[in-house]
């Protein structure tokens, strides 16, 4: 039985639960999330789960035993299916001398190992580096394991270090009571401050959002006082004001530029179709990536994972746009949004677009999470450090916002 897909977040949150009971199992000495998860897929249709095992058939004998793994789809030596809170789980136990190739096959995608294969003699191997030696070519991230070219690149050594979490610095998209978010400001910045980062950025919804709650042109003057006080209570953490600014249905900003020049960093979004084309939406896309005041495009294509496609929209002409201008386009690491997708910020960054990844958190327990996301998303678009606004030093990054407010 198949169950229905279900977001690259939700799979993280059953394996939140998942993951302890491996680690609790001491038949078991290595466990790797696989699959789609592990290629940081947006739609995820089964988890699967690679474990290895001096004796796998006893570490599933002892897996079956744990009370949440008792609802059995299959059962073999080496293979365990469970249904676990309605999705699929599929546990894979691998010898010690076997574990790189299961892990391998088990991550796919069936494209890119068929293709790896064909490279090698069969056989098994410890670790995954070793499956790609073996190979002939060096190791390929999941990320980027999608059957169409990376193999070629990676035999002519082209494959660049991808960002990583560790090459963050700080985070330029977020929500608070002020809008539509589950924890108040001070609750949000209290998190920051553990997360290790230098810098964020505090950016409610407009009053032209959709959104459940949006902060009104009042409410910022009081977001400035309460951000001016937690400035002073975390003096390591540059804290900047900003706004995620709808773009209305004629292209402008739905506040007035004086408003938004008396801000740090202004975010625009396209929050709605307004029953646009593809082409209109561009054009008004555009509008917002020519004002100067606008240095981020937050989820460019609006897609909601599993129920709404990205707009149609004349991407290339955004790239363009905002390369020329200096106009940072999102990828966006909430679980509904992953958007730029993989293959959206492989065309911009070749385009010349330098992409920011942002958690768009509305809540302090997910900040961690989602930028993680975020980042393997950018990941699967082959994006390097030096195309990403937030790993540079604060003072590059205000230099990046001044650089475009002095075209105006
Ligand atoms: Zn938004
Ligand atoms: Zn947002």
């Amino acid at each position: 039985m198949r169950t229905a897909p279900f977001t690259l977040g939700r799979a993280w949150d059953l394996l939140e639960s998942l993951l302890p009971l491996f680690a609790s199992c001491p038949e078991l000495d290595g466990v790797e999330p696989a699959g789609d998860v592990r290629r940081f897929e947006a739609l995820v249709s089964a988890l699967v789960i690679v474990a290895r095992a001096a004796d796998p058939e006893r570490a599933i004998d002892a897996l079956a035993r744990q009370r949440e793994l008792t609802d059995v789809v299959e059962r073999t030596a080496r293979r365990l299916v469970v249904r676990f809170r309605l999705a699929q789980v599929d546990v894979r136990v691998a010898p010690r001398d076997e574990f790189g190739t299961v892990l391998f096959t088990a991550t796919g995608t069936a494209a890119h190992v068929s293709a790896v294969r064909q490279r090698t003699t069969p056989g098994f191997a410890a670790t995954e580096p070793d499956v790609y030696r073996q190979a002939g070519l060096p190791f390929i991230p999941p990320e980027i394991r999608a059957g169409t070219d990376e193999i070629e690149l990676a035999r002519q050594g082209r494959v660049p270090a991808l960002v990583a979490r560790e090459d963050i610095r700080g985070d330029l998209h977020m929500h608070t009571t002020f809008s539509d978010g589950r924890d108040s400001l001070t609750e949000m910045v209290t998190a920051y401050a553990t997360l290790g980062y230098e810098y964020i950025a505090i950016t409610d919804h407009s009053v032209g959002a959709s959104a459940s709650r949006t902060v009104t042109i009042d409410q910022l003057a009081r977001q400035r006082d309460e951000i001016e006080r937690l400035r002073e209570q975390f003096p390591s953490l540059a804290i900047l004001h900003g706004i995620e600014a709808d773009i209305l249905p004629d292209g402008r900003l739905d506040f007035p530029d004086a408003v938004l020049a008396g801000l740090d960093i202004v975010l625009a979004s396209l929050h709605e179709r307004d029953g646009q084309s593809g082409a209109r939406l561009t054009d008004r896309c555009v509008a917002a990536i020519r004002h100067p005041l606008v240095t981020v495009i937050t989820h460019p294509s609006n897609q909601l994972v599993g129920q709404r496609e990205g707009y149609d929209l004349d991407y290339p002409r955004l790239y363009a746009a905002a390369a020329e201008t200096g106009t940072a386009l999102e990828i966006d690491g909430a679980p509904g949004h992953l958007d730029l997708d993989g293959e959206h910020a492989r065309e911009a960054v070749a385009a010349g677009v330098t992409v920011s990844i942002d958690s768009d958190c509305h809540r302090a327990r997910s900040l961690e999470r989602q930028m993680w996301l975020g980042v393997g998303t950018a990941r699967r678009g082959w994006v390097e450090p030096r195309h990403v606004l937030n790993t540079r030093p604060m003072a590059e990054v205000r230099a990046f916002i001044d650089a475009k407010c002095g075209q105006g």
